[in-house]
């Protein structure tokens, strides 16, 4: 029977690090880890157009910090430190809370983060002599600053009913962003994410769930003219994330691709970095990007992509539905 034993050795691969498979948890921690990565490339070109971005960096690839933050390298700014402060919240009352979200934002914004958009500065300023988390509805407010800090609530809600979803997100994005365009964005990245998490693949979610968001606001149609030089509307952050998103088929060029496009860049990179790290996993994620991030903002996104997906395996992720309605 000697042979048999030769036979099986000689068919033996030849051994290396396995990648382990990617599974809904390591992709949700991929996915906290490209929206902080995404943050962190993208701040660096922030504000600028692509011809500026070519004359000075040829292709922007490199998390070197700079930009007009004159960031540290590998650290971030409001669309990573707004979602950890929404996840915090979250985990505190054991699922999304309007109040308790308004109250995290707040003190959020009292701590004097590097930078932050100014609807969200305007609508919580609001909330500190109204007292009220739910905001008003406002044209004003389709700016990208509730979709930019989407996940913990796509995280929190992973697995529930999509309605359980929709209510959590409109409790986070309410207090400062009140507008359909808004919503329709942030339910569209959050069933993106959840999809991905499940191993949902790229083809299929952009013929149901981003057709959907264009079928239901046309104005979100993105196969028209490339969108450069995005601003911080929502619809043009959209196009820009959609159009790098489907174009590409790698973490890596996902984000090179949106970040130098410019214009809002560090908040197109960190949604996009989000959607990319849910689909691609951890493996995907380029070695020198990861060495590159903030060790203590890597380990607060690890810390917390981990908690909520259990928050979300073992509770429900929304308390006091009838407050969010
Ligand atoms: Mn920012
Ligand atoms: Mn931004």
């Amino acid at each position: 029977m000697f042979w048999t034993g030769e036979l099986i050795a000689s068919r033996a691969p030849v051994r290396r690090r396995a990648t382990p498979p990617e599974t809904a948890a390591t992709r949700a921690t991929a996915a906290y880890l490209g929206l902080a990565i995404g943050d962190a490339l993208g701040a660096t070109v922030e504000f600028m157009t692509p011809n500026e971005i070519r004359g000075r960096h040829g292709i922007h690839q490199d998390i070197i910090g700079g930009g007009w933050l004159r960031l540290k390298a590998g650290h971030v700014t409001d669309d990573t430190t707004m979602s950890l402060a929404l996840g915090t919240s979250i985990l505190a009352s054991g699922g999304v809370d309007a109040m308790a979200a308004a109250r995290a934002f707040d003190a959020w914004m009292r701590a004097k983060p590097v930078d932050i958009g100014n609807t969200v500065r305007r609508n919580l300023i609001t909330f500190r002599t109204s007292g009220s988390p739910h905001g008003t509805p406002s044209e004003h407010d389709a700016g990208n600053g509730a979709a930019m800090r989407v996940l913990p609530v796509a995280l929190a809600t992973y697995g529930q009913p999509e309605n359980v979803a929709k209510m959590a997100n409109a409790a986070q994005a309410h207090v400062t962003h009140h507008n359909s365009l808004s919503d329709a964005a942030c339910e569209t990245l959050i069933l993106m994410v959840q999809a991905f998490l499940a191993g949902g693949d790229a083809d299929a979610l952009e013929s149901q769930l981003a057709a959907d968001l264009v079928r239901r606001f046309p104005v979100f149609a993105y196969d028209r003219k490339r969108c450069d030089n995005p601003s911080g509307y929502i619809v043009d952050t959209m196009q820009a994330v959609l159009q790098a998103f489907f174009a590409t088929d790698n973490f890596e060029d996902c984000l090179i691709d949106a970040v130098n496009r410019g214009g809002d860049a560090d908040t197109t990179g960190a949604i996009v970095g989000m959607l990319a790290g849910a689909r691609y996993g951890l493996h995907a994620i380029p070695a020198r990007w990861l060495r590159a991030l903030d060790a203590t903002i890597r380990q607060a996104c690890e810390a917390q992509a981990a908690a909520l997906f259990a928050l979300a395996a073992g509770t429900p992720a929304v308390q006091g539905l009838t407050e969010v309605v």
